[in-house]
């Protein structure tokens, strides 16, 4: 792990049913901040409130870090897009170009065809230990996945003259994703805030707000702030949007 060393302890799976539900049962037993678990296949791979993340056997990257909070679970506003930058900074450094963030938890890839999704953030609570801690999922698509989705999706294929080998690409990541939660321990969302805002997908763009399945409202994305609040300008005004189950699609 090189710079790694003492900071993350991976261990790779073949298979599991989901890199952040295992994660999540090995925090219950005391696992401690910094563990990874990283599979090859996941058979019943989360997004957010119960949505299933699909993935075919080499298709994907997946892999879950528990990562103990010293801000408390109060300043923990804004972890998923500082997670999404930390992904940026990882795949530019690669050579990516054409990667960008959607407000809360999406990484997205700038195609001829339009904004498709490249990965998918999971940021969930986990127990065991008496200290914060958070399980941080992560899917990156390697390859485009084949099936049906309600948006276009992309792999970073497309975005790569060659694609890294895995632990390259993971190890990459992990060295960015240090970075960008040490930052974060000190000033919290904050730290990385203007970065995240350099790659907003949908900056000053029409969206439509969805809560709970349903359409809801329509405003301008006018973008974050300091606690990762979604700033969107209504009829009415500009309003605070907290994540909670709340989608964005692009009017
Ligand atoms: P939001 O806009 O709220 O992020 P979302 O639909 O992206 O909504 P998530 O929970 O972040 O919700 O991610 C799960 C969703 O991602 C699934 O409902 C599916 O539409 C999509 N999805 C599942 N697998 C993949 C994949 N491999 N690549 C891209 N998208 C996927």
């Amino acid at each position: 792990l090189g710079p790694l060393a003492g900071r993350f302890d991976v261990d790779a799976l073949a298979e599991c049913d989901s890199t952040s539900s295992e994660l999540l049962r090995r925090a219950e037993r005391g696992a401690p901040s910094g563990s990874v678990i990283v599979a090859d296949r996941q058979l019943a791979g989360r997004g957010r409130r119960g949505r299933s993340w699909l993935s075919s056997a080499d298709g994907c990257l997946m892999f879950s870090v528990l990562w103990r909070s010293q801000r408390g679970l109060a300043g923990l506003g804004g972890l998923s897009l500082a997670v999404g930058v930390a992904l940026v900074r990882a795949l530019e450094r690669l050579g990516a170009s054409g990667v960008r963030l959607k407000w809360p938890n999406d990484v997205l890839l700038a195609t001829p065809a339009g904004d498709a999704k490249l990965a998918g953030i999971l940021i969930e609570l986990a127990g065991g230990r008496r200290e914060a801690q958070v399980c941080i999922g992560i899917g990156l698509n390697l390859q485009t996945p084949a099936g049906e989705f309600a948006q276009p999706v992309a792999g970073l294929a497309q975005a790569l003259p060659a694609l890294p080998e895995r632990h390259d690409l993971l190890a990459t990541i992990l060295v960015a994703l240090l970075g960008v939660l040490d930052d974060f321990a000190e000033c919290g969302f904050a730290a990385v805030k203007d970065e995240w805002q350099a790659r907003h997908a949908w900056q000053d763009r029409a969206v439509r707000l969805i809560e709970d399945g349903c359409a809801e409202r329509s405003g301008i994305c006018r973008g974050v702030a300091d606690d990762g609040a979604l700033l969107l300008e209504t009829a009415t005004g500009c309003e605070r949007i907290l994540a909670g189950d709340v989608s964005l699609r692009v009017n």
